[in-house]
């Protein structure tokens, strides 16, 4: 039996480095040798027990790669070597949710999340894509891993909570939380042509990626209360879209009492516990407001959208890639960006070591676009 390097949850508060089997695609599978993936937030809560995963199961769901092996059903749509980016949600494209539009719910609440979560995923030297037709897309050329490392999960969701917002051209946009969903949420209400775009976080060096990814104003917690400043900044009515990007009771009811009567709350966090909206903030629940969720959209043809944005110079993400690990260093990895040292966003992760440092100089990070 062949094996592979694969990082597996061993249980709450524990992950290890383990040899298991490698896969073999069946009709319509593919398998992709991985050359870089990242770490999640929610990874973290899987890993503290936040999130039920069976012990035993591969993590990781935000896979750059490139094709190594495929299943009957797919020749003439993809070769072997071809490099290919796959989403954190991989839907069928045939069930009744995928085919009434709910492709992230695919199969049931949640189910197109499958990475990590129900399946293999990937924090391996090679991942098993399921419905291989429908998710895999090539990344084109001339875009390195890093261009497009962000697509599967982070850029998809962040910029998701824009669109179920519905933003139009002129409106007043608060993003309340700036970690990297919050950060790609920014850069998708600028797309949509938000006039004002007002960024919210308790950490000064993340308001400042902020700015430079398209708030006009920062607002930080730490300075007080951010909802008398956003009701003077939209004539005492509040904005028109309010995004939640970080998953707390807290924030949730901030965004609510930031929204105006007749605004959206555009809701991208992963919540715990009870979720109480107080009436007040509803307006006794005649406040015309439309409260909505979003999870991240996948399949390949969404990934393909991402990465024209990237291609044409619309986006940039790469000043978001702070930190890279080889794949052995997991725990290090896990441990810096659970606990939000040293000015970590995301961390760029390796199976084979050699690429990382010298390819993210290669990418120019830490030089950032002030286009973006
Ligand atoms: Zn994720
Ligand atoms: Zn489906």
């Amino acid at each position: 039996m062949k094996t592979m390097k694969a990082v597996v949850f061993k249980g709450k508060g524990r992950v290890a480095v383990e040899e298991v089997a490698k896969p073999k695609p069946a009709h319509g599978e593919a398998v992709i040798r991985i050359t870089a993936t990242t770490i999640c937030g929610t990874d973290v809560h899987i890993i503290r027990g936040e999130y039920p995963v069976a012990p035993g199961l591969v993590l990781g769901h935000e896979p750059v790669g490139v094709i190594e092996e495929l299943g009957g059903g797919l020749e003439g749509l993809y070769t072997v070597g071809q490099r290919v980016i796959v989403g954190a949600i991989t839907p069928c494209g045939q069930c009744f949710y995928c085919l009434n539009g709910s492709h992230s719910q695919c199969g049931g609440a949640l189910g197109g999340w499958r990475f990590g979560n129900t399946i293999n995923g990937a924090w391996a030297e090679y991942l098993l894509v399921p419905d291989a037709r429908a998710n895999l897309a090539p990344i084109p050329t001339g875009l390195t891993d890093q261009d497009v490392m962000l697509c599967p999960d982070i850029f998809s969701t962040g910029l998701a909570g824009a669109e179920s917002g519905q933003i139009r051209v002129g409106d007043s946009v608060a993003v309340f939380a700036q970690g990297p969903i919050g950060l790609c949420a920014t850069v998708g209400a600028r797309l949509k042509g938000a006039s004002l775009i007002i960024g919210i976080d308790s950490m000064g060096e993340r308001l400042e990626v902020a700015r430079r990814f398209g708030a006009n104003v920062t607002l930080n917690t730490q300075d007080g209360d951010p909802l008398p400043e956003i009701k003077r900044l939209t004539d005492g009515r509040g904005v028109d879209v309010a995004i939640e990007a970080l998953g707390r009771q807290e924030t949730f009811e901030q965004a609510l009492r930031a929204v105006r009567p007749g605004g959206t709350l555009s809701s991208l966090g992963v919540y715990s516990g009870k979720l109480v909206a107080p009436y007040d903030a509803l307006y006794a629940g005649i406040g015309d407001q439309k409260i909505v969720t979003t999870l991240c959209p996948g399949g390949k043809e969404r990934m393909r959208r991402l990465m024209a944005m990237i291609e044409n110079r619309r986006v940039d993400l790469t000043p978001l890639l702070t930190h890279d690990f080889a794949l052995d260093d997991i725990e290090e990895a896990l441990d810096l960006f659970a606990n939000q040292r040293d000015g970590v966003l995301k961390v760029a992760l390796y199976p084979n070591a050699v690429h990382s440092r010298r390819l993210l100089e290669a990418a120019g990070v830490g030089a950032i676009d002030d286009q973006c």
